[in-house]
């Protein structure tokens, strides 16, 4: 979190928020929504490459980043071919994979940019060949550092108040459980007390 209110890694934070999940059986992750200052702002192509890529590093120039980076920022393989995905709604993948192909970073009027994706680079990752389309957008020095899934993401309109509904407040999961020998009884207001479900490595924490 320093690195990114006090050590400024992505510009000058003026305010923050973020929220720790969960999810059942599996690992904490956080969500974490950064207000930068008027002049870090993110306004133009060139400024965004230079703290977000959506690219498999080189190999050669670059083998660390190119393997955490083939390791835990590829979506996928999904799509129409791989059904059975966990991404995979609708026959639609739910995080949009893939993407097109671009040349170069486009500001889009929703506020969230489309990242640069060349074609050309390709790694081999859980079976398959992949491309560029299929990179969860990242920063290079936060993933060098962490050697984990950090996914980041510029947000430049008010689709940010979506975010934080979604993520920064969303409440805690709730279950209602009766364990009983006879015949289950139907107690209405049993069933509306609000029951907090907290995981396994949640109650450790
Ligand atoms: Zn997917």
């Amino acid at each position: 979190m320093d690195d990114l209110t006090a050590h400024g890694v992505l510009g000058k934070s003026i305010a923050h928020v973020y929220r720790i999940e969960f999810q059942k059986r599996g690992l904490p992750h956080t969500h974490i929504l950064i207000v930068l200052r008027a002049d870090d702002k993110f306004s133009t192509s060139e400024h965004i490459d230079k703290f977000v890529c959506a690219e498999i590093p080189s190999s050669i120039e670059n083998p660390r980043l190119h393997e955490i980076v083939t390791k835990c920022l590829m979506n996928g393989p999904c799509g129409i071919e791989t059904p059975g995905a966990p991404c995979m709604e609708a026959g639609q993948c739910k995080n949009m994979f893939p993407r097109e192909f671009r040349t170069e970073t486009t500001m889009n009027v929703s506020g969230c940019p489309f990242y640069r994706r060349r074609p050309g680079d390709t790694a081999f990752g859980r079976g398959r060949e992949m491309d560029n389309r299929s990179v969860v957008p990242y920063n290079p020095y936060l993933l060098l550092k962490y050697n984990a899934h950090i996914n980041v993401e510029v947000c430049t309109s008010l689709r940010v108040m979506k975010y934080i509904y979604k993520y920064i407040y969303k409440r805690f999961d709730c279950a209602n459980m009766v364990l009983t020998a006879g015949q289950v009884q139907h107690n209405e207001i049993t069933n509306y007390i609000d029951s907090r479900h907290v995981s396994a490595p949640e109650a450790i924490d």
